[in-house]
């Protein structure tokens, strides 16, 4: 049985794949590990390589700015990780190889935190952890649930929503469902 200590240490020290030899961090998490509610990114940029924590730089904090509107506080009671645990080389999109070689350590992180609610931060993570072809343009804001009771749902990713501000409206309703499902499902959260 995985144990959070046994985990990071053998994600911290992880070669399996060659994004080992590029990265500054390797970047496993933040915020809390009893949290109900899960968010999961592609993977680190450039900052959250430096920093060794995901969702820091422009991105993050316009992500941080965002939750706080519906009471989410990566202090208080959301955990958030990527698909990928190290940076990929410019901010290209994670490979297929280096996420098949990455996923068992997310799949070891939900095994551990045991989510109530999943939300995929842009396609990537919304291809992997909901359906392979999901269409993050038409399918943004929809719920799923699978084989193992977490309702899974996805939004826009933050870089996108830093790109192009008019998918900025689309994002607030979107988040708005997410607080209505919280209240629906989870009991500690709020
Ligand atoms: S991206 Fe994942 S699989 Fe590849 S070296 Fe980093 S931790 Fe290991």
């Amino acid at each position: 049985m995985t144990n959070w200590e046994d985990l990071h240490r053998r994600c911290m020290a992880c070669q399996r794949c060659a994004l080992a030899d590029t990265r500054t961090n390797v970047v496993f998490e933040a915020g809390h590990r009893d949290a109900e509610v899960m968010f999961v990114g592609e993977g680190p940029g450039e900052n959250e390589d430096l920093q060794g924590e995901p969702f820091v730089g422009r991105g993050g904090q316009l992500l941080d700015e965002m939750l706080s509107l519906i009471g989410l506080d990566r202090k208080k009671n959301f955990y958030i990780t990527n698909i990928v645990k190290c940076r990929p080389p410019k901010n290209r999109d994670p490979l297929n190889t280096e996420q098949d070689a990455c996923i068992g350590y997310l799949e070891e992180q939900i095994d551990l935190v045991r989510p109530k609610i999943m939300v995929c931060l842009g396609r990537i993570a919304a291809m992997r952890l909901i359906k392979p072809d999901f269409k993050i343009t038409k399918e943004h804001g929809q719920w799923f649930q699978l084989d193992d009771g977490i309702w899974r749902t996805a939004i826009y990713h933050p870089a996108a929503l830093l790109r192009d501000p008019d998918k900025r409206p689309d994002t607030f309703a979107d988040l708005r469902a997410i607080r209505a499902k919280i209240r629906e499902v989870c009991t500690r959260t709020y």
